[in-house]
């Protein structure tokens, strides 16, 4: 039997083995699915389901990896309501059958959830967790492998897997965190430059496609791989692309929120040398996160029902439910009156103060028609910033305020840029697409916005911005009336708010 096996791989090996890849990023803990969309309602089990019916399939000339480009956490009641935050989401993550995941901003972010990561959630995916930028400060503990080497069958090479995030201002204080450049100089690095097993380099990257720290990685490696394959999964922007870095490289985003999954496929000659290689019939396509007794997959595998639904992705689903309903997150609060689109998220322009910046930072996802439920507070709200207040705002320099801040605003489904206003108090709400302007007498108005709503010359106004846009109005007053107005903390946050706005006034 053994002999047989031998002599079928040694008449193959030159054969090129092609290598699929899984890829996934910024979940941002929706692993329940879009309960408003029944055209999306895949959850993490059928993913679960996905990755090891593709890896059932594989042989020695089908490879199939499944990587994550990072910010697992941040985005639904999983990460807020759990503690330490994020728990559950990094709990859920180790039972899936990932080869690699880099780590993103978000989970950089929150000391919190460093900490679970270190003692808990690294450790568990057992050198799968690439983190190599981020070094914990206590020697003792570790935030990730700084690349991993994955086997090729028959020992026809290896495939190196190195991830990285992008350069961060400030991280945990829990860890120094170093820059994508420092990184790629580091010393833990040296083994794999000149590693001749190395037959392709695939590289999850927490920021975008475009992004010129792609072309930083693929310099460094092309000064020791001329030719060698790359593949960068990339992350974080939001926005899924495919670009081509070089003839032998393509880089990727998925989709972000479980809203679609990349393929990406090529084939692999492991008889090349490093400067030879060639990476051909790269192929990067999306599918849909739909959930499927069917799925027809890349290479057209599909999958019974039975097999979809293994033991093991039954419990990760009867895990992830049993955590909804103990959060309470299917609980219904509301009823919303229409859908309120947030914008796709597009390209950065020239202007800082542009208006992607607010969504990107504040609202993070529809408000969709129909019930409203507790989870979706966390995920329309990822922040619950607090709210500042400028106060005793003169009609005047308010009209001018907004007037030369139409950047601020957004505009919803219907053109139109949403302003809150209640009791002669003008909330702005950062580029919110939910309609929550009230009239005087606390009736919900359904027609009052910027482009309508002209502050009246002579009144005195309170104005409240969250947090993230403080500053920026702070400094637009500053030139309209200079010294005149500074803001001031009102102790109030954005999300009880919301929820109250949707309890008062979208009941069922
Ligand atoms: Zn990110």
């Amino acid at each position: 039997m053994t002999l047989v096996f031998t002599v079928i791989l040694a008449g193959l090996s030159c054969t090129p083995i092609n290598i699929t890849i899984v890829h996934t990023t910024d979940m941002h803990g929706w692993y329940y699915g879009h309960r408003h969309d029944a055209s999306e309602d895949a959850d993490i089990a059928d993913l679960y389901s996905l990755i090891t019916l593709m890896k059932a399939k594989q042989t020695e000339h089908n490879i199939v990896l499944a990587i994550d480009s990072g910010d697992l956490i941040d985005g639904t009641g999983f990460s807020e309501l759990t503690r330490p935050k994020g728990r559950f989401v990094f709990d859920v993550m180790a039972k899936m059958p990932f080869d690699a995941m880099s780590i993103g901003n978000h989970e950089l972010q929150n000391a919190e959830s460093m900490t679970y990561m270190a003692d808990s959630f690294v450790t568990a995916m057992s050198g799968r967790y690439l983190a190599g930028q981020t070094v914990h400060k206590s020697p003792s503990k570790s935030m990730g492998a700084p690349y991993r080497l994955v086997s090729l069958p028959n020992t026809q090479g290896r495939l190196l897997i190195i991830g990285f995030v992008l350069n961060m201002q400030s991280a945990s204080t829990e860890v120094t965190q170093q820059t994508v450049e420092t990184f790629l100089n580091d010393a833990r690095l040296n083994p794999i430059w000149k590693d001749p097993t190395i037959k392709a380099i695939i590289c999850p990257c927490h920021f975008g496609t475009n992004d010129g720290l792609v072309t930083t990685i693929k310099n460094k490696i092309r000064g020791h791989f001329p030719s060698t394959p790359v593949v960068f999964l990339c992350g974080h922007t939001h926005v899924t692309g495919v670009d081509t870095p070089d003839d032998n490289s393509i880089s990727q985003q998925a989709g972000f929120y479980f809203h679609n999954l990349g393929i990406v496929s090529f084939q692999l000659d492991v008889s090349a040398s490093k400067t030879s290689n060639s990476l051909s019939n790269s192929r990067f396509e999306q599918i849909e996160t739909i959930h499927t007794s069917s799925f027809s997959g890349p290479n057209s595998q599909s999958f019974t029902h039975d097999l979809w639904n293994s033991p093991e992705a039954v419990s990760i689903r009867d895990f992830v439910n049993l955590k909804v309903q103990s959060l309470g997150l299917n609980t219904q609060i509301g009823c919303s009156p229409r859908t309120w689109i947030l914008p796709k998220y597009g390209p950065k322009g020239t202007n800082e103060d542009r208006v992607f910046a607010m969504h990107l930072l504040r609202i993070r996802d529809d408000l969709k028609k129909g019930p409203v439920f507790v989870d979706d507070l966390y995920t329309i709200d990822m922040y619950n910033f607090a709210i500042y207040l400028f106060a005793n705002i003169t009609g005047s320099d308010l009209n001018a305020l907004l007037i030369s801040d139409s950047s601020m605003a957004n505009t919803d489904d219907d053109g139109s840029t949403e302003w809150f206003m209640e009791n002669g108090q003008l909330f702005h709400l950062g580029g919110s697409n939910i309609r929550t302007n009230r009239a005087k007498n606390g009736k919900f108005k359904d027609d009052h916005n910027v482009g309508k709503v002209t502050p009246t010359e002579g009144k005195i106004y309170d104005l409240f911005v969250d947090s993230n846009i403080a500053g920026i109005v702070q400094n637009k007053l500053n030139k309209i009336a200079p010294g005149k107005y500074s803001w001031k903390a009102t102790g109030t946050t954005f999300r009880p708010i919301f929820r109250k706005y949707i309890e008062e006034e979208m009941k069922c």
